[in-house]
């Protein structure tokens, strides 16, 4: 089975593919680079389904009838900020989506926050679209801390802030194959695999 990821994003089509390859599910992600190009999305609803659903009908609608299509919308919420960066994380510190500038904004943000304060929970909602117009939700949640200072290299976004709780480094240092097993996407994605395995027999 193909299922088109709707996102742009390269690190989650990573992410995805080592996924699904675990799950052991005969199922290919295909990329929205690898058909076509990810459409423009305005990402407005306010929710993270809403604008998952946006991302899902954006690419559906370029694809051949018949096509399963999954979106993922994600963030980073932190009780200290009163929930954000949350549904906006993409866009934290501007319309240009640049990571490096968001991860900043958060670091400044956060500044004199003491440690008793810094927890924070990352949120992944995928969407399942089917090719009769049928929808399926699953989230996922990881729960953690926000370190004081970026640190590591792997992953992307927030994950050098970010120390996923019974863990002492962040994702960012932790590597992939840890973060695919305590991931927000990770969590979300069990249930979607699961949902499958029933679905498919
Ligand atoms: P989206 O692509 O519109 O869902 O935006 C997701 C944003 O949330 C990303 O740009 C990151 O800022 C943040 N985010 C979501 N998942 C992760 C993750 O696994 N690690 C780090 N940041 C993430």
């Amino acid at each position: 089975m193909k299922l088109h990821l709707a996102s742009g994003n390269a690190h989650k089509a990573e992410e995805f593919r080592a996924l699904v390859a675990g799950s052991g599910l005969p199922v290919a992600i295909v990329s929205a680079r690898e058909a076509g190009g990810m459409p423009p999305v305005a990402e407005d609803t306010g929710t993270f389904a809403g604008n998952a659903r946006q991302k899902a009908q954006a690419l559906r609608a370029r694809l051949p009838a018949g096509s399963w299509v999954v979106a993922d919308d994600s963030g980073l919420c932190v009780a200290a900020l009163g929930g954000a960066p949350g549904v906006e994380s993409a866009y934290f510190a501007g319309p240009a989506g640049d990571g490096a500038a968001n991860l900043a904004k958060l670091v400044r943000e956060l500044a004199g926050v003491p440690d008793e304060r810094r927890a924070g929970h990352f949120v992944c909602v995928l969407l399942l679209a089917g090719p009769d117009g049928q929808e399926f939700i699953f989230e996922g949640r990881c729960d953690g801390r926000l370190r004081h200072e970026p640190r590591g290299g792997a992953g992307f976004g927030y994950d050098p802030l970010f120390v996923p709780e019974g863990e002492g480094l962040t994702f960012a240092e932790l590597g992939e194959a840890v973060k695919n097993r305590l991931s927000h996407r990770a969590r979300a994605w069990e249930k979607l695999a699961e949902w499958l395995r029933a679905a498919t027999g």
